[in-house]
């Protein structure tokens, strides 16, 4: 799952979905971008607008004659979240707005949400259940608050929440967000923490590839650590502490500190996975075939140093170095690990869990005792086990009590 994706271009069972997405992001963020800004009122969170698209005779999709109709959800209260994690307006556009070129992430997860990546590799979209949909709409407020009063938030930065509805009546939520991942580094380790054993480790069917996801117990037994100065630990527990209060008090779990480390030590390899900015030929008409070249024929050195240019250059406390967060020694000085770090799949409600719950344990437990303390749970037992992921390089070893040191 690390990226690895597919060229979604015209032919792609995906590419209308896609394409509905991007045009629907390209209209309504380039609307509201071109209005005069106003300080956001109590309709700005609960805003939605509608969009009709009649698309019949586009050159991209020419035997499509088919509508699509798109909701664009407080599109004002995410103009200024955008701005509050320094993005640039105009960026924002051309990054997601590139006709060809969108990569989809091969397998969806479990929950079966879909994933792509923006052609440069900044942002994801991802689509979501119809309940995180929900979450996401009920705690906006209180998620623009804590961004404005935390920018340094490691919690995954949305830009937007869109729905598509397909001709045939289907509806697809998404939303957008950071790809925490750098474009131009490779991972040599990634990881997916909850601060839980159950079901958590990742056993792989081949030892050779490096890209898949490792899960708590991987963590635990390759002995891994977060190199943080004291700094750097304590501002990254710090604000890990306020994040996971806030999504205590909103009644989320199942999130998870997703984790990528890059070690300049080792460096990178070729960058192979970076062929999928080259245009995809197949299945294109030719007057597409055409265009695509003209627009894209980065070579790849190119391509990369482009990437690099744009990623995580936005002054961000945890994105800052190379677009990541630099490891430390005792005193503060930069190690050559890059951790690429921030709290994802933060928009699962308690409920969601407590149908599937009280479906399976049936009417041995009472409902009214399955209350809303497990998302505090979940909270106590993510926060405890992050404090241990990282090591304290204060010239002691290893732990969190610090008079032990008989
Ligand atoms: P499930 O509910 O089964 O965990 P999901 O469909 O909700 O799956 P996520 O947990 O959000 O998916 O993400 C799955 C994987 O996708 C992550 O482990 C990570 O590898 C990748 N991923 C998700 N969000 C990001 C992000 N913001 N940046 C980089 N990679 C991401
Ligand atoms: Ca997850
Ligand atoms: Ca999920």
């Amino acid at each position: 799952r690390v990226l690895v994706g597919n060229k979604v271009s015209e032919g792609h069972v995906n590419y209308a979905a896609a394409y509905y997405m991007l045009t629907g992001i390209r209209v309504s963020v380039s609307r509201c971008n071109a209005k005069v800004d106003h300080e956001l009122t109590d309709e700005d969170f609960s805003a939605r607008h509608k969009l009709a698209f009649d698309i019949s005779g586009n050159e991209l999709i020419p035997s499509s004659k088919y509508d699509f109709k798109f909701k664009d959800y407080s599109p004002w209260v995410f103009r200024h979240l955008r701005e509050l994690f320094k993005l640039d307006p105009a960026d924002y556009l051309m990054s997601l707005t590139s006709k060809y070129i969108v990569s989809e992430l091969s397998s969806p997860g479990k929950s079966g949400s879909f994933f792509y990546f923006s052609r440069d590799y900044r942002f994801i979209i991802k689509t979501i259940h119809h309940s995180e949909h929900k979450m996401l709409r009920k705690i906006l407020k209180d998620y623009y608050y804590h961004v404005k009063n935390n920018p340094d938030t490691l919690i995954s930065q949305f830009y937007g929440l869109h729905r598509v509805k397909l001709p045939f009546g289907k509806k697809i939520h998404f939303i957008v967000m950071n790809n925490l991942f750098p474009p131009h580094h490779d991972l040599h380790r990634t990881y997916d923490l909850k601060g839980s054993s159950l079901g958590r480790e990742f056993v792989p069917k081949h030892s050779s590839s490096s890209s898949h996801v490792l899960k708590d117990i991987n963590w635990l037994k390759n002995n891994e650590s977060l190199k943080l100065g004291p700094v750097k630990a304590k501002k990254f527990i710090d604000q890990l502490e306020k994040d996971v209060a806030l999504l205590k008090r909103l009644n989320i779990m199942d999130y998870s500190l997703l984790i990528g480390i890059h070690d300049k030590k080792v460096g990178d390899s070729k960058r192979q996975s970076l062929y999928m900015f080259e245009p995809d030929t197949s299945g294109m008409n030719a007057s597409a075939l055409r265009k695509a070249v003209n627009s894209t024929s980065p070579t790849e050195v190119n391509t990369v140093d482009l990437l690099a240019d744009t990623f995580g250059q936005r002054d961000l406390y945890f994105y800052n170095d190379d677009g990541g967060f630099q490891a430390t020694d005792a005193n503060n000085e930069p190690l050559t690990e890059i951790y690429y770090l921030g709290v994802i799949d933060c928009l699962t409600p308690y409920t969601f869990y407590k149908r599937v719950e009280t479906f399976w344990k049936g009417l041995s437990h009472t409902r009214s005792t399955i209350s809303a303390i497990p998302a505090v749970e979940y909270g106590d037992r993510f926060f405890h086990f992050m404090k241990r992921v990282i090591k304290k390089e204060s010239g002691q070893d290893n732990d969190h009590n610090n008079h032990n040191t008989a």
